[in-house]
């Protein structure tokens, strides 16, 4: 009798622990505003008017090429400035025949390993022409990341958040392709990216959303399995389908994933005939809209960011699904330096993941003769690590200790 009711208590700590609402996430998802969201999905589709450079303006297509998608950008720059966000510009020009701008902001998180989690759309629209209003595609996602910068900006959090707006996707995913092949050299490494395409049309009032995951390695299951929590922890009222993608690929999620960068897209249903049937057309408006729909994505959404920038405790590896391998590494334990044999491809990203999931060390090198020589870094603490070798075949797994 005894030992039973120490089981029964030690299991009823466990859910306590694992279902518990966070007070920071909670407000968060409290704050987020309907008002605010639809005010800036009619800004955008020039539904109302905004001022740009002291005068009152107009945005009436952000069809990529358009002028007036330069209104938009620069709109959206204003917003970011205005939470004390800087706004970055990043042009491309003649990249796979297009040229166009990516507006982003970056929030440094306190933890010095420098991982970030991205919440991303798209600004183009369609259809070609000098009025479309593109409200739910993808007025309302774009709308929803600024909602996120507008909130999570007031805060210091361990993580940092990249909040971008992608150029060019419905021409072929081009601003998100660019963006997601330079920042592949960087330092920051990604742990999630939410990817937010038509999020306020739910004709059917069934409360249903799509996360699309990737059908290679599951990237972006850490990004749904957060959802689905977020969802049933804070009662946010979303019916959750999960689809696992072999392609073709509609948004800019795909651009991440081919870099084995976790990622989702996060969608009204656009599988079950309850999709908007005005996308893609001038009548693509707000008039479509479920406002309590709309509002209940934007929280998940925002929720489920809020949820993953503010828990250090997060572990990142589990992230990453690995497969056993024949590669070898030597010497094990390690001192200063290592060399794997048998990798194949010539381009590898290396990363060094730490016991607790920080990503410790990231480098894209060139192999030669299916052998890598990984120096570390002066002062590396000792410690077992996660050695990942990812390519665009595979994530390649094993472990060391550094002594
Ligand atoms: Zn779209």
């Amino acid at each position: 009798m005894k030992k039973i009711f120490f089981t029964l208590l030690f299991l009823f700590t466990i859910t306590i622990f694992s279902y518990a609402q966070k007070a920071f996430v909670n407000q968060i998802i409290n704050s987020v505003n309907i008002d605010s969201l639809m005010l800036t999905v009619k800004q955008l589709s020039g539904d109302t008017n905004i001022i740009l450079n002291n005068q009152i303006d107009s945005i009436t297509s952000r069809y990529a090429d358009s002028p007036d998608v330069k209104k938009a950008t620069a709109f959206i720059g204003q917003k970011f400035k205005s939470f004390g966000l800087t706004p970055v510009e990043q042009s491309y020009l003649n990249y796979k025949g297009y040229s166009g701008k990516n507006i982003y902001a970056y929030q440094q998180g306190t933890d010095k390993s420098n991982n970030c989690y991205i919440i991303c759309a798209h600004y183009d629209n369609l259809p070609l022409g000098a009025r479309n209003y593109g409200s739910d595609d993808n007025g309302s996602g774009v709308a929803a990341v600024l909602e996120a910068a507008r909130l999570l900006s007031k805060h210091s959090l361990p993580f940092s958040i990249y909040y971008i707006l992608f150029d060019h996707e419905e021409l072929g995913l081009i601003g998100s392709d660019y963006w997601a092949g330079t920042h592949l050299n960087g330092d920051t490494p990604v742990l999630g990216t939410i990817n937010i395409d038509m999020i306020a049309y739910d004709g059917n009032n069934d409360s249903v959303a799509n996360i699309h995951i990737s059908n290679v390695q599951q990237l972006g299951k850490n990004i749904s399995d957060k959802l689905i929590d977020t969802d049933s922890i804070y009662n946010i009222g979303i019916n959750l389908k999960v689809y696992t993608d072999a392609g073709p690929l509609s948004s800019d999620h795909a651009s991440f994933w081919q870099y084995f960068m976790p990622a989702v897209l996060f969608i009204e249903d656009d599988k079950t005939g309850d999709f908007n049937p005005k996308y893609h057309t001038v009548y693509d408006r707000i008039n479509l809209f479920n406002t309590s729909y709309y509002h209940r994505m934007a929280k998940l959404a925002i929720g489920t960011l809020a949820g993953f920038v503010s828990d250090s405790s997060h572990v990142g590896i589990k992230d990453i699904s690995t497969q056993e391998n024949n590669l070898v590494l030597y010497p094990n334990p390690v001192n200063n330096s290592f060399t794997i044999d048998h990798i194949s491809g010539k381009k590898v990203l290396v990363k060094l993941i730490s016991t607790n999931g920080e990503i410790v060390f990231e480098k894209v090198v060139i192999t030669e003769n299916e052998k890598l020589m990984i120096q570390l870094p002066p002062h590396f603490p000792n410690g077992l690590y996660h050695v990942l070798l990812i390519n665009k075949e595979s994530v390649l797994h094993k472990s060391f200790l550094k002594e």
